[in-house]
């Protein structure tokens, strides 16, 4: 077993369990705690955590056409586009209201509006 406070999954900080930004190369750097881990703390995640958003889910996504390009909401951070390979997404969480420590984080892509999801359960050890 990991020496880590948290059983997470990948791409999530073990120190403190929150989400890691997914970055191809270098460092990933947490966002909470700043410490820094190697690409394998991702694991696989960075392909099988991603779901392009549609129609089907319940949260207000940017129109398909006629929208300005200033819808972005949250801060944007370097984080390079699947669809388009621009290097700007705007991100924000959402915190689930249930028991379970779940996080939900939104990416969305400043210039073409991809969407990505990233969801996950946080198990605390107690
Ligand atoms: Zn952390
Ligand atoms: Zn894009």
């Amino acid at each position: 077993m990991p020496n880590s406070a948290f059983n997470v999954p990948p791409g999530f900080c073990s120190d403190c369990g929150s989400i890691l930004p997914i970055s191809k190369q270098g460092p990933i750097v947490c966002y909470a705690c700043k410490r820094q881990w190697g690409p394998e703390v991702l694991g696989d995640m960075a392909i099988t955590y991603t779901i392009h958003m549609n129609s089907t889910n319940t949260y207000q996504t940017a129109k398909d056409s006629n929208d300005s390009e200033d819808e972005a909401e949250g801060p944007v951070i370097d984080r390079r586009c699947p669809q388009c390979q621009n290097d700007k997404m705007s991100y924000a969480t959402l915190q689930l209201r249930s028991a379970d420590e779940g996080q939900t984080v939104f990416y969305t892509c400043t210039k073409c509006k991809y969407v990505s999801v990233y969801s996950a359960i946080i198990i605390v050890n107690t």
